[in-house]
């Protein structure tokens, strides 16, 4: 790139990078990694668009356009992606934070009694997002965010700390083997819950993201079924539990759930009108 390139046409360059190697959404990629590597908000790049782009900048620029015309997700890029109106750090260790997750938060949120007694169980914590989120926008008393693995749990701890959470207890657990003594009022939980079927059918940038918090064996139902089988254990009178659904199962999930005694079951569409989350009680 010549030093002389302004802001805008290095821009267009990118993006028409990346629309030759057929990327989707070329011109709001661009757009974000542009930001990102100028370390400016995104509404700013229409008014320094004359700006001349610095030569490091424009290399950085061009670097995260290569990682991305490979199909590495942005988020994974820049290192961050936005939930719930906060910013979280995220790593090639957790499954990057979805859009969809957002509505469990809401109901669990919808739920709480806000009066600081409740405690929450968030399962397979991954980046933290769900367990910080409550912790910030809530008013509970403790919440418990548990995970299978020791990087993300990490990760989610570094998230409250960046988010300025503070009543968060991290466990390394297997789903509840370590959990023995934790009982709360809401389980809470985006589980894995791909298919090997599925899995195989995915976008290429799902292939990037960690194969142990998508994949699920029994046909995508297995920690549906653990959480359905052990939940009760764990939870207070009248607890409740929320999990997000895998689309394509939610009658199935619904079975489990009633099989094991849980009451009230409802299940709450997305945005675009897909059965996303599960929330019954005890
Ligand atoms: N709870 C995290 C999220 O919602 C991670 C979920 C997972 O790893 N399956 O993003």
């Amino acid at each position: 790139m010549p030093e002389t390139v302004n802001i805008y046409d290095l821009l267009k360059s990118g993006e028409a990078f990346l629309k030759s190697k057929n990327l989707p959404d070329a011109k709001s990629d661009a757009q974000y990694l542009l930001a990102a590597a100028l370390k400016i908000e995104r509404s700013r790049l229409v008014l320094i668009r004359e700006q001349k782009a610095g030569e490091k900048e424009s290399s950085l620029f061009w670097e995260y356009i290569l990682r991305r015309s490979k199909r590495e997700p942005a988020a994974y890029i820049t290192g961050f992606c936005g939930f719930m109106g906060l910013e979280f750090k995220v790593s090639k260790d957790v499954l990057i934070p979805r859009p969809e997750t957002e509505l469990l938060v809401e109901d669990v949120l919808n739920m709480s009694k806000k009066n600081k007694t409740e405690t929450v169980l968030d399962l397979c914590a991954g980046s933290g997002c769900i367990a910080v989120s409550l912790s910030k926008l809530g008013n509970f008393n403790k919440i418990y965010a548990s995970d299978i693995s020791f990087d993300a749990l990490t990760l989610a701890r570094e998230n409250a700390d960046f988010n300025d959470a503070k009543n968060i207890e991290f466990l390394l657990s297997d789903m509840f083997k370590s959990l023995e003594n934790v009982k709360v009022d809401f389980i809470v939980s985006n589980p894995p819950y791909i298919s090997e079927d599925e899995y195989n059918a995915l976008e290429p940038e799902l292939k990037f993201e960690p194969e142990t918090a998508l994949l699920a064996q029994d046909n995508g139902l297995f920690f549906y079924k653990e959480i359905a089988l052990k939940a009760s254990r764990h939870l207070n009178d009248k607890g409740r539990i929320f999990v997000e659904l895998n689309a394509n199962l939610s009658q199935e999930i619904k079975k489990i759930f009633e099989e094991n005694n849980f009451k009230d079951i409802e299940i709450n569409e997305d945005y675009s009108h897909l059965p996303r989350v599960l929330k019954a009680h005890l």
